[in-house]
């Protein structure tokens, strides 16, 4: 067995253990382990400074999850989008391939709640089903190798998949989406890399959602990935209480560039049933995004999503930078908030106003739109 089997069989996974070591009612804890999976590495566990805190509410299970009423199974219609067990196929060039249904811990936020963990519903025997899809279908041209989480296979069955992937013709990237690197780093191992490496391009996206997950263990796998070549992104969902304020979240950007990923998105939480308590309202998320872009490296500016409930797929969210846009010009807002004008190319192919316009002294650009100058100068 290897090491990180090993520390995997060492996670907490009994109603009793959670229950001693942070102190909760037995009986309360099993009421929501029936209805839902839990499972902490004693890593990810190691790194709970005390109860409630960032860490704990992702993964410790709580009464609240059987509170709500109002959240749906599957939110983002997936079964509806699903040919075959194993494949979600909503947008027209890609597709999610679920090959796990196992993960190192278990979010208490996670979007396939109804799913992870359940190997009736996620299953290995589905696998060949899906590569199949994958081959007969020559639109497809990125697919994104989910869960679950694929790095709790082994390295042979991984590779099995992504080597079958890798000899179908119109394949021409293959992404992983992890949350192992988070949870149960020591998972990334040479022999990994090594395996990974050798079904380029492909790129990696993690699942980071709080600054006190980078730490010596994770940047090291980061890092291993990294040095393979691997393109790494990062995918955080905005959750109460643990990243929901400006400055948490900018410093979680900022530590994942410093191990070399890139935020790639901040997805507001999904309806998910059982969630609730750990939903915020849309406006924080763009008032992350203004605290972010401007104030911050644009690298360390992902795009806030939110994946539409009903199957709409993931719609980008901006605070509000175009004031308005008409045949002469577009006012916009910087990330101050203060307000400078384009001018407009003519529609005849001219510019519509002097090329000099925005040397004037004061109020650049504005000096031919005399009637904004007094709004908003
Ligand atoms: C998120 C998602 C993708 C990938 O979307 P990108 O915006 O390309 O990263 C593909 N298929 C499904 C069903 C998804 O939910
Ligand atoms: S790692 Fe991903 S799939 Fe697994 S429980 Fe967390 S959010 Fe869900």
């Amino acid at each position: 067995m290897e090491h990180w089997q090993q520390l995997l069989r060492g996670s907490l996974t009994k109603p009793e253990e959670i229950a001693k070591r942070f102190d909760l009612d037995v009986e309360e804890v099993k009421k929501v382990a029936e209805v839902f999976q839990f499972r902490i590495t004693p890593y990810y566990a190691s790194l709970i400074k005390e109860k409630g805190d960032p860490i704990y509410r992702q993964i410790v299970p709580d009464v609240e999850e059987l509170a709500e009423k109002s959240g749906i199974a599957d939110p983002l219609s997936e079964d509806k989008d699903s040919p075959v067990p194993s494949i979600v196929h909503r947008y027209p060039d890609r597709v999610l391939f679920l090959v796990s249904h196992s993960c190192a811990s278990y979010c208490r936020f996670c979007t396939r709640k109804r799913k992870v963990g359940n190997s009736d519903k996620i299953n290995p025997r589905h696998i060949d089903a899906g590569i199949e899809y994958i081959r007969q279908h020559s639109e497809i041209r990125d697919v994104i190798v989910s869960g679950g989480d694929p790095l709790m296979l082994a390295d042979s069955k991984l590779e099995y998949i992504l080597s079958s992937l890798r000899s179908i013709k119109h394949i021409e990237i293959i992404r992983i989406g992890s949350r192992v690197p988070c949870f149960l780093p020591q998972r990334v191992t040479p022999e990994l890399v090594n395996m990974l490496k050798k079904y380029h391009p492909l790129y990696m996206n993690v699942h980071f959602n709080h600054p006190d997950e980078i730490t010596e263990e994770s940047s090291r796998a980061l890092n291993l990935l990294a040095d393979a070549g691997i393109p790494l992104g990062n995918q955080t969902v905005l959750l109460k209480g643990v990243n929901d304020n400006p400055e948490t979240m900018k410093r979680l950007m900022q530590k994942l560039l410093t191990v070399r990923v890139r935020p790639y998105y901040i997805y507001q939480a999904d309806y998910v049933q059982g969630t609730g308590y750990l939903r915020t309202r849309v406006e924080k998320g763009l008032e992350i995004m203004q605290a972010l872009r401007g104030w911050t490296s644009g690298l360390a500016v992902p795009a806030f999503v939110i994946d539409a409930p009903g199957g709409g797929g993931k719609i980008p969210l901006l605070p509000e930078y175009v004031q308005s846009v008409d045949d002469e010009k577009v006012v916009m807002r910087n990330y101050k908030g203060e307000l400078f004008v384009y001018p407009q190319e003519s529609k005849a192919g001219s510019p519509s106003v002097p090329a000099n316009a925005h040397k004037a002294p004061r109020c650049p650009a504005l000096e031919a739109f005399p009637e904004l100058e007094e709004i908003i100068c």
